[in-house]
């Protein structure tokens, strides 16, 4: 078997606010097809990073690398052509439109932006195919045509990944996919982003350890803006210096 590619690589990536170090020097590898966990206390710089790797935030110094591409500096729509997508932790819904509507305004943004290859009415059987699809991904085939505002707090977040997954991306950054969800939510989300996962590369940020212990293949640690700790997740739990950052919180 050949080595799987690096999806994400960054090499020495720092952020400075007016003199405020929030990432210091973090070097990030993630392989190809596996699912990666950032962890850390609030303003280890972990909202940052995601920041910089989808290009809202241009970093200090350092490099940004996503399959195998320099992507440093880029604005966010040149890295979304890479086949970079993020998940936002805030809900951006319609209550009024439908699962079904929110897809279909989602691959219609993309065609616009020359994204996605939807342009003649001939191809409008096949985007609808699209839509199915995308719904069926996140289980949401059987509420595809209810208002969004009826659906509970945990269907909605299905419907968000959704949207992400209308950009076909290859690397999903996923934003707290569990936060405020309670224990029934957690587990479907977990199956829900192994399923994702399967084919595409998964870095994601979550507080609920129990969530980085069922989906992460290996895990980084950041504390004030550096690496702490990186490795498989049970390596990484058992570290010490984790442990205190932890409980120093
Ligand atoms: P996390 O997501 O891990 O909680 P953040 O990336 O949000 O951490 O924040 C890391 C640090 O950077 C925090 O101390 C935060 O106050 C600071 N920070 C984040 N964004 C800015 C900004 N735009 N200007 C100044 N400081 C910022």
């Amino acid at each position: 078997t050949s080595t799987p590619r690096c999806a994400l690589r960054t090499e020495g990536l720092t952020k400075d606010f007016r003199g405020f170090r929030a990432v210091s020097s973090v070097d990030l590898e993630v392989a190809e097809g596996t699912v990666h966990a950032l962890v850390g206390p609030n303003g280890a710089g972990k909202t940052t990073l995601f920041n910089l790797l989808t290009g809202f935030l241009r970093p200090s110094s350092g490099r940004i690398r996503v399959f195998g591409d320099d992507v440093t500096g880029m604005a966010p729509e040149r890295i979304t052509r890479h086949g970079v997508a993020r998940s936002f932790q805030i809900t951006s819904l319609f209550e009024n439109l439908t699962p079904r509507e929110h897809v279909e305004i989602a691959l219609q943004g993309l065609t616009n932006q020359g994204l996605r290859f939807w342009r003649s009415e001939k191809l409008l059987g096949r985007r609808r195919e699209e839509v199915d699809r995308l719904l069926a991904e996140v289980g949401l085939t059987e509420l595809a045509d209810r208002p969004t505002g009826l659906m509970a707090y945990g269907q909605k977040r299905a419907l968000e990944l959704a949207l992400v997954l209308a950009v076909e991306p290859k690397l999903l950054l996923l934003d707290e996919p569990t936060a405020g969800m309670g224990i029934e939510d957690v587990d479907r989300t977990i199956e829900l982003v192994r399923r994702i996962a399967a084919g595409r590369t998964v870095v994601f940020v979550d507080h609920n350890m129990h969530v980085v212990g069922q989906l992460a293949d290996r895990v980084t640690v950041l504390q004030q803006g550096a690496v702490l700790a990186e490795g498989p997740y049970d390596e990484v739990r058992a570290d010490a210096r984790v442990i205190t950052a932890y409980l120093g919180e």
